[in-house]
């Protein structure tokens, strides 16, 4: 039989850290930190497997609970010496989402149940505070209306009906701030809240503590399946199976005068990784209030003057919970009259800067090992990418500053440096970035909120940087914008906001809805128009060189995290570059050879382009060779620079791929034009482009396709390849060519080619008097190819997937139209990746598989590797290691990305 409730308190827990899966985060760690002696206020966990029964029987329960729950229940009272609607001594509790990963602010809470006429007697007795008992009740009816009772207001149109009648009583009494509502207001608020209950929802608010605490348990499992949630699962790849916990805690109360406090901290520095305890807490507050970010917390080191020995605990708390979970906590806490409680802990989110400064410190206090601060959990690979980002040119700030463009300065909580136009909805900020498509600078958004909540995920997702006006650094705001990997800077209180007029003003400066404006994550400051930005100290110190090693500790830390990641690593990475500049800085990331060199992109600098078209429209092979011959220098110049570049490094380079049309002008004037240029008529230039019109093009005559009917190209790259392999290794430089042939499909087109290859060596060779060891392969970019990857391995030397074309061909996906459903089809769960990011790992995955296979039985040291876009995506490089290939290539950027990657993939059991 299930266990479905389990309890913690007094010391001792049912639950564990590890049992995660059952109890949700939370839950597991309250369990935890119980049985390890802190001081948690008792309560209990219902597993996520109720809530999974829950979503499989019709909303309803299973027969066994209810029984569970009042044992607990039991328990709960008596640790905490206290009963649940008890009118004399009431415990109240609260009833808190936890999923197995943490969701932030994405589902449901509610505080204070237990509450009614009569027990509400009983809290005043009991704390002979009657102000903070009316307070905490008319905060429970307004939570629970909301939360329980449905009445929070689905769109940002709507008002929540309890911040109106909040605010007309607060109006007609002439006051600003609730605190200055007096024990006679809060008792009319919650006579109005209950009346508004009645007349929205046609029920009375419930008075009975149990039907309340059901109500709560029922909102919680339900919020697991709210819009929000679902969206955030979806963008994180939660499984929507996997439910939720629901927490009973006994309720501990931070606003119970100015010896209580509640607050949120974290063990160090989440933005930087500075190991300094950082967190803010708010005197005589509930945790709601710090989370929403309404009133603008103090600073955790205060805490050492105002409650010392409370500062003092709490700080042995930090070292106790690091040294037992061996990572850094988010906590949450609060102090009832003096005494501490414990609400929550959890690993604490931060950015790519301080995970990376958290390993490595770890590593070096001893508290990890190499390995695990490698792993996936404390480092996604993609967060690199935050150390590669750039900053705010200094000079250009200096200057917008100097021009007083200094607006105002907030709260650092998401490093690097943003510029775009003010966007202050979340909406507005998608259907922008969305209008001008992301990568163009003018989609370029910074949001611009008061706060943020939950609703504002994909406005966040779409902008740049984000920029608050209140808030601290655990706000919504910063938790998630850091997630992200976002700038943001929250808390910037000289910032008024008005969403009707659409304009933000700092003194007398305005700025508008769509005006540009500049955040710099790193200080803090807000600047107004545009400022430019320059590289990332690791891009200064490795590719600009202009920033030397030993003044930038975040390159010392990305360079020690790095070399520990290439000694454990199988996979090898390379880089797709085809300039030698492109291919220098790959080197300076970390590649250790070039994986795809597609040699296309050489015949359109200069006056190539003329000698290409030339060939392209010449009517037989003299002509053709002709043309071709005016080529060759240009490519084999080309080829000298990669070599040299890549210092005896593999380079493995394609022969020409796409149709041929792509190097032909379509305009009329611009075929005119190059009538005049080459002398060709311009009729014939027509009938070309005509003529070599495709339906299809991506299918048509491209890839090795054209070096079979035009051999006399291939012909003309070989010897460019081979002559400038033997002049750079003459030269004194090691060369180690790989030629590649694009989109093989049956055997004998790369027996064709390969023999041209091999003819071609052989004759370069013999004129410059020296040998090159080279590789003759094939890219695997059709179905078909995978299928007889046998057979073609008779004559390959290597394969390389090119999953761009695979991907495409298998599932008959244009890689140039899909965009236009993708999304749809994301958001409706029929594919759960994009497939031309991260592969398709049952389809086309399973094509790959099969070719490796089928390719090693043949020639079993055959080397693979994967030169799509994928090959930078750390899914992929993780699957790429597990089916056997032996390297990666990615785009230069990529490739420390792919390498922490690939060591990942080698110390996951
Ligand atoms: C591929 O198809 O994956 C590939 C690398 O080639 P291209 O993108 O040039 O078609
Ligand atoms: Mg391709």
């Amino acid at each position: 039989m299930s266990k479905y409730v389990y309890f913690f308190g007094s010391g001792k827990a049912e639950g564990r850290a590890d049992m995660k899966d059952l109890l949700g985060g939370k839950g597991a760690n309250l369990a935890e930190m119980t049985n390890i002696g802190l001081p948690v206020p008792a309560g209990f966990t219902i597993t996520t497997e109720v809530c999974t029964y829950y979503y499989g029987h019709d909303h309803s329960y299973p027969p066994e609970l209810k029984a569970e729950v009042a044992d607990a229940m039991r328990r709960t009272e008596a640790a905490m010496g206290a009963k649940f609607g008890d009118p004399k001594n009431p415990l109240l509790v609260s009833c808190r989402s936890g999923a197995r990963v943490s969701m932030p602010g994405m589902m449901d809470t509610v505080l204070n149940i237990g509450l009614n006429e009569s027990t509400l007697r009983g809290l005043i007795d009991k704390t002979g505070n009657e102000r903070f008992a009316w307070d905490s009740y008319r905060r429970f009816v307004q939570m629970y209306g909301d939360v329980v009772l449905g009445l929070k207001p689905q769109s940002k149109n709507e008002i929540d009906p309890f911040e109106q009648i909040m605010e007309e009583l607060k109006h007609s009494k002439g006051v600003k701030l609730d605190t200055e509502l007096t024990t006679d207001d809060l008792k009319e608020l919650v006579r109005r809240f209950k009346k508004a209950v009645k007349e929205r929802t046609g029920k009375d608010f419930p008075e009975d503590a149990y039907d309340q605490m059901w109500g709560a348990i029922g909102a919680v499992f339900g919020s697991w399946m709210n819009d929000r949630a679902i969206v955030y699962r979806r963008q994180y790849g939660i499984p929507h199976d996997w439910g939720t916990a629901a927490n009973i805690c006994s309720m501990v109360f931070g606003n119970m005068g100015d010896d209580s406090c509640t607050g949120v901290a974290f063990t160090r520095d989440p933005a930087t990784g500075e190991k300094v305890f950082y967190g803010e807490y708010l005197i005589n507050a509930q945790g709601e209030d710090v989370v929403a970010g309404i009133r603008t917390p103090k600073k955790i080191a205060e805490l050492q003057k105002d409650m010392p020995p409370v500062y003092k605990q709490l700080d042995e708390i930090r070292n106790i919970l690091e040294k037992h979970y061996r990572d850094v906590q988010d906590i949450e806490f609060t102090v009832q009259k003096g005494k501490l409680w414990m609400l929550q802990t959890r690993n604490g989110k931060r950015t790519g800067f301080a995970a990376v400064r958290f390993a490595v410190d770890m590593v070096q206090e001893g508290l990890i090992k190499k390995e695990e601060a490698l792993s996936a959990s404390r480092i996604p690979p993609d967060d690199l990418n935050q150390l590669l980002q750039p900053l705010f040119d200094p000079e250009a700030k200096r200057r917008a500053i100097a021009a007083g463009q200094l607006l105002a300065k907030g709260i650092n909580a998401g490093p690097g440096a943003a510029t775009g136009r003010i966007k202050f909805h979340a909406e507005d900020a998608e259907a922008w970035v969305h209008k001008h498509g992301r990568g163009n600078p003018d989609a370029r958004v910074i949001l611009v909120r008061r706060e943020t909540s939950p609703e504002d995920i994909r406005g966040m997702q779409a902008a740049d940087g984000i920029l608050t006006a209140f808030g601290g650094a655990s706000s919504h705001a910063a938790l998630v914008s850091r997630q992200m990997g976002k700038v943001c800077i929250v808390g910037c209180g000289a910032l008024n906001i008005d969403y009707a007029k659409g304009t933000v003003a700092v003194a007398d400066k305005v700025l508008r809805d769509g005006d540009w404006i500049s955040i710099d994550g790193f200080t803090g400051e807000v600047l107004a128009g545009q400022v430019a930005t320059k590289p990332s100290e690791v891009v200064q110190v490795l590719i600009d060189k202009t920033l030397k090693p030993d003044q930038s500790r975040v390159y010392q830390q990305f360079a020690q995290l790095m070399k520990w990641a290439d000694e454990a690593r199988k996979l090898r990475v390379r880089t797709n570059a085809d300039k030698p500049k492109e291919a220098a800085d790959a080197v300076a990331f970390g590649a250790e050879g070039i994986g795809l060199c597609r040699t296309e992109h050489m015949f359109f600098e200069g006056n190539r382009i003329d000698a290409m078209r030339e060939m392209i429209l010449a009517t037989n092979v003299e002509a053709r060779k002709k043309a071709l011959e005016k080529l060759l220098p240009y490519q084999r110049g080309d080829f000298e620079g990669i070599f040299k570049a890549m210092q005896g490094r593999p380079v493995t380079i394609r022969t020409l791929d796409p149709p041929l049309h792509e190097f032909l002008p379509h305009a009329a004037d611009q075929q005119r034009e190059l009538s005049a240029k080459i002398g060709v008529p311009v009729d014939v230039i027509a009938r070309r482009v005509q003529e070599l019109h495709e339906a299809n093009p991506m299918l048509g005559h491209r890839g090795c396709r054209l070096g079979i009917v035009y051999p006399e190209i291939t012909e003309m790259q070989c010897r460019a390849i081979f002559e400038a392999a033997c002049n750079v290794q003459k030269a004194g430089t090691k060369v180690e060519p790989e030629i590649m042939i694009p989109l093989v499909g049956f055997l004998p087109e790369l027996k064709a080619q390969a023999k041209i290859v091999h003819d071609v060596a052989k004759e370069v060779f013999a004129a410059k008097r020296v040998t090159v060891p080279y590789l003759v392969g094939t890219m695997i970019e059709l179905p078909r190819a995978c299928v007889v990857a046998d057979q073609i391995a008779q004559e390959a030397q290597f394969f390389s997937f090119g999953t761009n074309d695979l991907t495409q061909t298998t599932l008959g996906m244009s890689r140039d139209d899909y965009g236009s459903f993708i999304r749809y089809y994301m958001e409706h769960d029929i594919v759960s990746r994009d497939p031309f990011q991260t592969i398709d790992a049952d389809g086309v995955g399973g094509l790959m598989r099969m070719g490796v296979e089928k390719g090693r039985s043949t020639r079993s040291d055959l080397k693979v590797g994967i030169c799509g876009e994928h090959g930078g995506d750390p899914d992929t490089v993780k699957f790429c290691h597990k089916i056997g290939l032996n390297y990666v290539s990615c785009s230069p950027f990529r490739v420390p990305i792919a390498r922490l990657a690939a060591v990942q993939a080698a110390l996951a059991k």
